[in-house]
């Protein structure tokens, strides 16, 4: 086996929405150096993200999309411009709403499950659909958390919603394994972005958090950089429906 091979993306186009900042933009570099071009979606501008993908000798898009009230399936027509086809989706944007359950409102829970799980089953459907008729299979990866797999504290709408990417990850690769795509997901653990920063800034809750970290450290955005470019490779070729988790150890203890 060329394991260099094997991980290469060359020649492949990889969609990633949120990609502006946090994990989602260094993925995208991470796809890059692999060699895939990149088109972000992005409800504001990935600036100087463009730059950073051409010193991989690599293109970029940079397509403006909210994705607070839907996906329009056009947006994946529209990526599709860079290099005429879109061979891997990463869905990374989502948010994060924290109240007591006693006190939370409706528009904290439709916000979050609109963009962390809707906009994620619509995007996903428009990448397969266009997977299908170009031909050559593709790659579905979406971004999940240790909240798909524990409860959390004051955050219902997204553990709900996150719960919900890791069932809908596997619902579509028992539907989409046979047709040559692969649907997996990342879990990351606790990293740091701006997702985390209420919790970095709270001094008990930061130590509590760090306390049971077996590597003893806050997640950085590249430690999900080999994650990605393996379940968007060759190498994950026969790796379906499953979410891989990239947590310092949190779940083993
Ligand atoms: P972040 O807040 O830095 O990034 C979130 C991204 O989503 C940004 O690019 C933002 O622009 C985008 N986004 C938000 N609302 C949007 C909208 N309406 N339309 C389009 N894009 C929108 O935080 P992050 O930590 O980089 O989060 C990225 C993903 O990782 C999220 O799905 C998050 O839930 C998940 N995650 C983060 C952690 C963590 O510890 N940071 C842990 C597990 C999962």
């Amino acid at each position: 086996m060329d394991a260099a091979a094997v991980f290469s993306l060359e020649g492949r186009t990889a969609v990633v929405s949120g990609c502006n900042t946090g994990l989602g933009r260094a993925m995208a570099v991470a796809l890059a150096e692999a060699g895939a071009d990149i088109v972000g979606l992005n409800r504001s501008e990935a600036a100087g993200l463009g730059e950073e993908i051409a010193r991989c000798g690599r293109s970029f898009l940079d397509l403006r999309a909210d994705l607070a009230h839907g996906a329009p399936a056009e947006l994946v027509e529209q990526a599709a411009a860079l290099t005429g086809r879109v061979d891997i989706l990463v869905n990374n944007a989502g948010i994060i709403r924290r109240r007591s359950a006693l006190e939370f409102s409706e528009t904290d829970w439709d916000d979050v499950v609109d963009l962390n799980l809707r906009a994620v089953f619509q995007l996903s459907q428009a990448a397969a659909r266009r997977f299908m008729s170009q031909g050559g299979g593709g790659k579905i990866i979406n971004v999940a958390s240790m909240l798909s797999f524990q409860g959390g504290l004051r955050v219902a709408s997204y553990t709900a919603s996150k719960s919900g990417v890791l069932g809908l990850t596997r619902a579509l690769a028992n539907e989409w394994a046979p047709l040559g795509i692969n649907v997996n997901a990342i879990a990351p653990g606790y990293m740091s972005t701006n997702n985390t920063a209420e919790l970095r800034a709270d001094a008990d809750r930061n130590d509590a958090i760090l306390g049971r970290i077996p590597a003893g450290r806050w997640g950085r955005p590249e430690d999900l950089s080999g994650a990605v470019v393996f379940l968007a490779s060759r190498a994950a070729d026969y790796v379906h429906g499953h979410t891989l988790a990239v947590d310092g150890g949190w779940l083993a203890r």
